[in-house]
């Protein structure tokens, strides 16, 4: 079989298939192709036993022409550059696609958070943070949470920046804890927005949420939640994995239940009772309405695309359609709502979090979740427009909305010298 695409070289294709249909220049194509700023830090830890281990740290800032640069950081074994460089490009059109005034940012440690005791988590992020910080702050590039990394991750990095700056700066990154400068309905911006993008999908093909079948991949900050609000709203979550794999009950789960486990203590939603245990693999390829993949990237591809039976996916993760798998899913007409749309609420109530720490006046929850509706509906609205008019996939018409404002930022902004 051959070698699965990486996620660099799937959002390198996909903005190719943009750069095409906007007629873009090659020397544009280049620069849209190529991060602004790439850094890489070397990230000493001393373990609890006294022995110091140096990991790989990342940052890369993807593009700058509008406003600062913002994205996740990844704590995660097999993290690395050409990685991050990806799901920073991805930032970039996410931000443009949803008219958020950021450029794209990504960073990360290949670092396995599981392995780390709390006080050497503490000690990697705190070290990573002071490494990076050259380059970070609310006007340059804030970071906020992503895979293996959390509230308290954020937390970490806004003292560890503070304390050398000399004052407070809640602005240099979101998803903090509320309580020192965080948004109320940040932590479940992004599954919210997996919602908000799944029922507009739904509806315009015609299709009642409420009865609606869904497996969702990974149960981390984003599939957790996005499975419990689908749930809670009336849709049937009949199948939800993690690392471990899956779990398995054409009646329906209780999201809520699986989380307090997991809060409890519990390492994995497997072995949950009354559930048949399933691979990763198997809840990909389930019959159901809708798949959220909401883990990593890569794991629907030409090998099982054709297999996989649902009606809509909704990429609750980043890149997790190769544009080989994305091809398959085409031609069998599966509605596939694309990352930088569907998970871009969790940028999107970064973006309040950060107005709110800039102007240090505070929104509601639901003025916070009002808002990213309005936002989420309406980008929803923008790309579906586009791909009729266009004749394109929904990704195809994202990525041309995301690129071609990015593109514009450029040609208005011109070449310096
Ligand atoms: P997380 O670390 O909270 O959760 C990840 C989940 O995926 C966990 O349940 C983990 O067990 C599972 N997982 C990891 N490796 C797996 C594997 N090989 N097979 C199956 N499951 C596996 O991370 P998260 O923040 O929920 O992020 C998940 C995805 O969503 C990522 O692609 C991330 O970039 C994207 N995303 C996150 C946010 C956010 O706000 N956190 C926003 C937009 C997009």
């Amino acid at each position: 079989m051959a070698a699965r695409m990486s996620a660099l070289d799937s959002a390198l294709h996909q903005l190719g298939a943009a750069v095409q249909q906007l007629g873009l220049d090659d020397g544009l194509h280049q620069l849209l192709a190529t991060p602004r700023r790439s850094m890489t830090v070397a990230v000493p830890l001393r373990r609890d036993d006294g022995s110091m281990q140096v990991l790989q740290g990342y940052r890369v800032q993807h593009n700058l022409s509008r406003g600062p640069a913002k994205g996740g950081v990844r704590f995660h074994p097999r993290t690395d550059l050409d990685e991050i460089r990806a799901l920073a490009m991805w930032m970039t059109w996410k931000c443009a696609l949803i008219g958020i005034p950021y450029g794209g940012a990504k960073g990360g440690v290949a670092v396995d958070p599981r392995q780390l005791s709390p006080n050497e988590l503490e000690r990697v992020t705190r070290r990573y943070a002071s490494e990076i910080m050259p380059i970070i702050g609310p006007e340059k590039d804030i970071p906020a949470p992503d895979v293996g990394t959390d509230a308290q991750t954020m937390a970490w990095m806004m003292d560890t920046f503070s304390a050398h700056k000399g004052y407070t700066v809640t602005g240099v990154v979101t998803g903090k804890p509320v309580s020192i400068g965080g948004s109320e309905g940040r932590g479940g911006a992004t599954s919210r927005g997996v919602m908000y993008a799944a029922f507009s999908a739904l509806h315009e093909a015609g299709v009642d949420h409420r009865g609606a079948t869904v497996a969702v991949q990974g149960f981390g900050k984003v599939g957790g939640l996005a499975a419990q609000y689908l749930h809670d709203a009336g849709c049937n979550v009949v199948a939800v994995s993690d690392v471990r794999g899956g779990v398995h009950n054409p009646k329906g789960l209780n999201p809520a239940a699986l989380l307090r486990s997991l809060g409890a203590g519990a390492e994995s939603v497997v072995g949950t009772a009354g559930t048949d245990t399933i691979t990763n693999e198997e809840l990909v390829e389930l019959d159901v309405d809708v798949l959220v993949p909401a883990a990593l990237e890569g794991f629907i591809h030409e090998g099982n695309a054709d297999r996989v039976r649902a009606r809509f996916v909704v990429e609750g993760a980043n890149g997790p359609t190769t544009p080989d798998g994305d091809a398959v899913l085409e031609d069998k007409g599966v509605v596939v709502v694309p990352d930088i749309l569907a998970n871009s609420g969790g940028v999107a109530v970064s973006y309040f979090e950060w107005v709110q720490d800039l102007q240090a006046y505070f929104w509601s929850e639901d003025e916070v979740n009002d808002r990213l509706k309005v936002l989420m509906e309406r980008a929803y609205a923008d790309v579906s427009a586009l791909a009729h008019e266009r004749g394109t996939s929904l990704r195809t018409a994202a990525q041309m909305i995301g690129v071609g404002r990015v593109a514009e930022a450029h040609r208005t902004r011109g070449l310096y010298p």
